[in-house]
C-alpha cells in the first residue's frame, strides 16, 4: 500500500513510523510511505503557507494553494486516483472497522492540518473523507495520521507475523481481548490461571472466549450489542452484567 502524508512536519511522522513493526513493513516494501512537506510548495519569499482568517478571529488558516500543489505532485506519480482523507476533529470517528476498510485501499493520501485548520475550499476540491481520532482537539493532524497509518498497516497481510496476531485482539471481532500472561508463573503472589498452564488447547480456547466476553461486559458493555455471540454466550453476558463479575 502507498500512503502519502501531506504535512508541515514530515520528520515528526517519519520518526515514529520508521521504528518497530511499521518500520520493518516499510523496509520489506509492504508499505510505501511518502512524507510531503507542504511548505516546499509555498511560492513566496518566506515559504509562508498560512494566513489570517477572512472575517477575523483567532489564529491562522492553512492556505489552499500550497496544499493543492503538494497534492498535484502526489498525483503525478500515482497510478490511480488515491483516497484522500483529511485528519480533522470534525470527521467521523476512526475505528477498527474503518482500519479494516482502509487496509483494502491501494493508495491513501492523509492531509494533516495545523493552526486553525485548512481553507474550506481545499476540502471541497480534493478530500474524499474526514476522519477524527476522537472527540478532542489536537494541535495538528500528524498524531492522528500516525494513529490511522499504524492501525491500518497492522491489517495489511504481511505486516504482522500472523493473522492470528490481530484477529483475536480487542475490537477486531467486536469484543475486548482476554487477559494475557507470560513468565514468571507467579508474580508478587499472583499466579497465572492454571488452565493456561494445562496445555489443553480446547479448554484454553473456551476459557479465553469466556474471559473475552466477561471483560467486555465489565469494561465496554456498549460493544456487546454489535458483537457476534451465540444464544448461550448472550445468556452468559447477561449473567456477567447482572452479577457484575
Ligand atoms: N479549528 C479546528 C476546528 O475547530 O475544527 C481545529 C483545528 S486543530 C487545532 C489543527 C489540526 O489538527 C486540524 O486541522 C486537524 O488536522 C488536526 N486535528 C486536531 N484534532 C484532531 C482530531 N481529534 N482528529 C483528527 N485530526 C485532528
Amino acid at each position: 500500500m502507498r500512503i502519502d502524508c501531506l504535512t508541515l512536519f514530515p520528520d515528526m511522522i517519519r520518526a515514529v513510523l520508521e521504528e518497530s513493526i511499521i518500520g520493518r513493513a516499510i523496509k520489506a516494501g509492504i508499505l510505501d510511505i511518502h512524507y510531503i512537506n507542504i511548505r516546499d510548495f509555498a511560492q513566496n519569499k518566506h515559504n509562508r503557507v498560512d494566513d489570517a482568517p477572512y472575517g477575523g478571529g483567532m489564529g491562522m488558516v492553512m492556505q489552499p494553494e500550497p496544499i493543492y500543489r503538494a497534492f498535484q505532485s502526489v498525483l503525478e506519480s500515482a497510478e490511480d486516483k488515491p483516497k484522500v482523507i483529511y485528519m480533522s476533529p470534525q470527521g467521523s470517528v476512526f475505528s477498527q472497522d474503518k482500519a479494516k476498510e482502509l487496509a483494502k485501499e491501494e493508495h491513501l493520501v492523509l492531509l494533516c492540518g495545523h493552526y486553525e485548520g485548512v481553507d474550506e475550499r481545499i476540502l471541497e476540491e480534493i478530500v474524499d473523507e474526514e476522519l477524527s481520532i476522537g472527540d478532542y482537539v489536537l494541535t495538528g493532524g500528524e498524531i492522528p495520521a500516525m494513529t490511522v497509518i499504524d492501525a491500518v498497516a497492522r491489517m495489511i497481510p504481511g505486516v504482522l507475523p500472523a493473522e492470528d496476531a490481530y484477529s483475536e485482539e480487542s475490537l477486531y471481532n467486536g469484543l475486548l481481548e482476554y487477559p494475557q500472561y507470560t513468565r514468571p508463573p507467579e508474580f508478587l503472589g499472583r499466579e497465572v490461571p492454571e488452565i493456561l498452564l494445562s496445555g489443553h488447547h480446547e479448554n484454553i480456547k473456551k476459557w479465553r472466549r469466556e474471559e473475552s466476553i466477561r471483560r467486555t461486559c465489565l469494561k465496554r458493555p456498549d460493544l456487546l450489542q454489535d458483537a457476534d455471540l451465540t444464544d448461550k454466550e448472550k445468556e452468559f453476558a447477561e449473567l456477567c452484567i447482572k452479577e457484575n463479575v
